[in-house]
């Protein structure tokens, strides 16, 4: 046995709800694999309709009548997110070996996402403290002062994506808790351990009042409960957009309606100018495309290349795709990882067919599974591929890059690219002023790199246009979202 799960300082088999570990009243449960083998590594709860209940009543409770909100000023809420934030890097080594056992992640991959996770639980906290309203001058009797004040969303309910457990749920929980909002998490099914290991932590600092984080295990069923459910204020939701879809469609039935944020999936196109650095270009493509063994909303997997440069090019591409290090994940010289379980392992292989036979594209490398044990499957890159072939246009959440046919005018792509149902993000490698700004006018697409891809910070919004969903997560823009304005209107001569 690995010896993060020889020493897990919580019981896996237990659920935090309301401030305790408890057992679930369900009897099913959950197998959690390590992808590298396809060995399980523990077995969790499979909640029911009934823990969901007592999770969303606690975080109700701790919202309508516990000190969270309605003692606690923004600067004690600051300096419990801060604490937190110090618990999880006093905890970041073991956090670290357990996430990437649980997803496969290479280890150098799951140190940069723990970066990442205890900034954002700091980032959020400087906004706990500074939430305003504004002053509004009475437009036709001088006795009104209207102003407007703005109040936590109330019981926000998260439902998160598999592939980056801990670095999501700080996205998620941070600026909801930061803004005074109570929480029930349900982390994807295939990685909760991280998510109990936080829920750990949260409670061993004892400055979050019961209720205040619960979180409830499972998939499909304890989801939908969970959206279901009359007493959540707002469902925070990312996943693909056939479950959005669902989502938003179960938001909608309620007896009372609720704010929803969808952070759905993304085709996400990138664009070699014939100017570009050809061979820091094809590094930066094969790491925009691979990262995460290509289970990244935003990865980019349609790449257009001007004609001009496209045969030069593609030596390049499949120099860089092959020289990736698989590995097993712990080992510090591996750069890509294997797939999380065998349904999108499964998946992944059936379009690297479709791409062969269906779409007919030219294979330049790849296209077999790897290692010869777990979920792995190589790096692999068509080419000649039609902008409308299934692999060019559908999720497929691998590491599969599609080289669309040779383009000649940015326009022409920039016009294709309009029709693309997602709008996550897209890249353009060139260093011409002019195509950088055409492009990054004109595609709608809720982030977009030049001559990077990837890179994220937490005070820049994400978030998508069209099927890629709706709602921020990151920056002002997401704390904003777990606030709403009251309008106050005093008459001062009464
Ligand atoms: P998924 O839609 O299968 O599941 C997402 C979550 O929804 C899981 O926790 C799942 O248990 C839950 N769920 C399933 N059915 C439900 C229902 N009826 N009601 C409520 N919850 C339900 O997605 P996945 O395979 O876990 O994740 C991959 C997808 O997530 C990809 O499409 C990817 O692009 C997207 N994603 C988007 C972002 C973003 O920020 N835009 C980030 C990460 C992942």
């Amino acid at each position: 046995m690995s010896s993060i799960l020889s020493r897990l300082p919580f019981d896996e088999t237990l659920i935090y709800i309301n401030g305790e570990w408890t057992k679930s009243q369900a009897s099913q449960t959950c197998r959690v694999e390590n992808p590298d083998t396809a060995e399980t590594i523990a077995t969790v709860p499979e909640c029911n309709a009934r823990d969901l209940d007592l999770a969303v009543q606690a975080a109700y409770s701790a919202f309508h009548d516990g000190p969270w909100v309605n003692e606690y000023s923004g600067a004690q809420r600051r300096d419990a997110l801060l604490a937190l934030a110090t618990a999880i890097e006093e905890s970041r080594q073991d956090i670290e070996e357990l996430e990437s056992l649980n997803t496969g992640k290479p280890i150098n991959d799951v140190r940069v996402e723990l970066d990442d996770t205890i900034d954002l639980f700091r980032f959020f906290a400087g906004y706990a403290d500074k939430v305003e309203g504004r002053h509004i001058a009475a437009q036709t009797n001088r006795n009104l002062e209207g102003y407007t004040v703005k109040v936590p969303v109330g019981v926000v309910g998260f439902i998160n994506a598999f592939n980056y457990p801990i670095c999501l749920l700080a996205w998620k929980v941070a600026p909801a808790l930061a803004a005074g909002c109570t929480v029930v998490f349900k982390p994807g099914p295939q990685t909760p351990l991280t998510t109990q290991y936080f829920a750990h932590l949260l409670h061993k600092t004892g400055k979050f009042p019961k209720g205040v984080f619960n979180v409830v295990l499972g998939g499909v069923g304890v989801g939908q409960a969970l959206v279901d459910h009359d007493l959540v204020d707002k469902i925070g939701f990312t996943g693909s957009v056939a479950t959005g879809k669902q989502v938003i469609r179960s938001t909608a039935s309620t007896r009372n309606v609720r704010c929803t944020s969808v952070e759905l999936g993304g085709k996400s196109p990138g664009v070699v100018m014939p100017d570009a650095d050809l061979d820091k270009t094809a590094k930066l493509v094969v790491s925009g495309c691979m990262a995460n063994a290509g289970m990244n909303c935003n990865a980019l997997t349609r790449l257009w290349v001007h004609r001009s440069i496209y045969d030069e090019f593609m030596p390049r591409l499949k120099a860089a795709a092959e020289a990736l290090v698989l590995s097993t994940p712990q080992d510090t010289a591996t750069e890509m990882g294997p797939l999380i379980d065998k349904r999108q392992y499964d998946r992944v292989l059936e379009y690297i067919r479709i791409g062969r036979d269906e779409d007919q594209a030219a294979l330049l490398t790849g296209g077999q599974p790897a290692l010869g044990r777990g979920y792995w499957i190589q790096p692999t890159v068509f080419y000649n591929v039609s902008p409308t072939a299934r692999i060019a246009t559908e999720e497929i959440f691998g590491p599969v890059l599609s080289v669309l046919e040779p383009f000649d005018e940015l326009d022409e792509v920039i016009a294709i690219e309009r029709k693309n149902e997602f709008g996550l993000a897209a890249g353009i490698f060139t260093r011409r002023h002019q195509d950088i700004a055409k492009f990054t006018r004109k595609l709608r697409s809720g982030t977009i790199w030049v001559n990077n891809y990837n890179a994220l910070y937490s005070y820049l919004p994400f978030g998508g246009f069209r099927n890629s969903g709706f709602g921020r997560e990151l920056g002002y823009e997401s704390f904003d979202g777990y606030l709403v304005p009251k309008s106050i209107i005093d008459d001062i001569s009464y």
